[in-house]
């Protein structure tokens, strides 16, 4: 595999501890068993989960962390009990590699909410290894995480669909945002935000964007078909959305305040969380007692959604918005997405520029 010593089958790059700088990595994947699929990463998206968990901003952070649970690539080995995948096909994981198939949440499909759930990264592995992500050179995954990705659409523009893409549409469907000419507020235009805004015109619904940031307007209104763009730090214009929007669905992935949000909610409307800032956020129980309106939440999508989730974006010609960047600009894209300062998701460009990226580190 791609610079990697006798040693090691896999290079990717790891943050050692929360300053979350990222390094090259050397480690090894298991063999390809009976019922895994192999496959060669193409490409990676940035979550912004990467970037609070890389600097343990949650708590929790396991060192080293090789991040990434946004993966796209092209199967190059199959286990003998494979039935689903073949050589040669365009696959994707997300955010699970395993769970315990067993358990309530399992039996349902929703495998997300399994509490022995195996994360791509950050995870103990069933054999007590760490689990490593997508930013490297291949991976090894059983065959019932792994999904099938839509061949007509740009691969590049799939991979971020695993992660920002099922988290917004699992909660969407599941609490019924997918209503056409209903009212749906997308809070946060980022990787998941912008997600939503696409979801929610395939779903025929009136999409507004409220967002902090003035220069993402003329994109969310052009570039994504939302109907209106609502800048929140106008506290007029905020006012004027008052009792107008049926469901909110909220990105951000900062602390900020939910009274606002909740004023624009219509009397029995609901405002979903996605976004997980770290800190505890706060809201007035009149807020929402006096209107019967619901604050919920949701984390990312079953498999067997998730597979539903790309074959829609497949049908309806649905990709990310995405800044294509090679290996070695990792961490500068790190510092700019703490600054906000990306439309609307970075991807790592892994397959061409891993090799690059390792070697130019060792001669620096
Ligand atoms: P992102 O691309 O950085 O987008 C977050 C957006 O939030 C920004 O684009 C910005 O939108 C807004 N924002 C940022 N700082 C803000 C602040 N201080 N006040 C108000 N708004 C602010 O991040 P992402 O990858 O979409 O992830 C968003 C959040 O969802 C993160 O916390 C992430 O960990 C979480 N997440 C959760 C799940 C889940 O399963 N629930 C899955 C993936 C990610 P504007 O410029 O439009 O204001
Ligand atoms: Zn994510
Ligand atoms: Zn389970």
């Amino acid at each position: 595999m791609t610079g990697t010593s006798a040693k090691h089958n896999c290079v990717g790059f790891a943050a050692h501890d929360s300053k979350g700088h990222l390094v090259p990595f050397e480690f090894s994947r298991r063999p390809v068993g009976d019922d895994d699929v192999s496959f060669k990463i193409e490409f990676c998206g940035i979550c912004h989960s990467d970037l609070h968990q890389i600097k343990n901003e949650w708590k929790g952070s396991k060192y080293p962390m090789v991040p990434g649970h946004e993966l796209v690539g092209i199967v190059d080995k199959v286990g003998s009990k494979v039935t689903n995948f073949k050589v040669g096909q365009k696959v994707g994981v997300g955010c699970i590699v395993n769970s315990c198939r067993k358990c309530e949440s399992c039996q349902k499909d929703e495998e997300n909410y399994c509490e022995s759930m195996i994360g791509t990264y950050n995870g103990t592995d069933k054999d007590g290894s760490p689990t490593y992500g997508g930013y490297s050179s291949y991976v090894v995954v059983n065959e019932k995480y792994v999904l099938h990705v839509p061949d007509n659409l740009d691969f590049a523009a799939t991979a971020p669909l695993l992660c920002a893409g099922i988290t917004t549409y699992s909660p969407m469907r599941y609490y019924g945002m997918d209503k056409p000419g209903k009212t749906f507020g997308v809070v946060g235009l980022g990787g998941l935000g912008h997600m939503a805004v696409q979801f929610g015109k395939a779903f025929g619904m009136h999409v507004i964007v409220f967002s902090t940031s003035p220069n993402k307007k003329e994109e969310a209104l052009k570039g994504l078909g939302a109907d209106e763009f609502v800048v929140t730090k106008d506290e007029e214009a905020m006012k004027a959305y008052k009792n107008k929007v049926d469901y909110i669905l909220d990105t951000v992935s900062a602390k900020h305040p939910l009274a606002p949000y909740l004023n624009v909610l219509k009397p029995d409307g609901k405002l979903i969380l996605v976004g997980m800032p770290p800190e505890a956020m706060e809201f007035a129980p009149a807020g929402i007692v006096l209107s019967r309106k619901l604050i919920g939440g949701s984390m990312i999508g079953g498999i067997k959604e998730t597979q539903e989730m790309l074959d829609f974006c497949g049908k309806h010609d649905i990709t990310c918005k995405i800044e294509k960047i090679p290996m070695d600009y990792v961490n500068t894209a790190m510092d700019r997405l703490v600054k906000n300062d990306v439309k609307y998701r970075f991807v790592l460009d892994v397959a061409k520029t891993m090799e690059k990226a390792v070697q130019s580190s060792k001669e620096e």
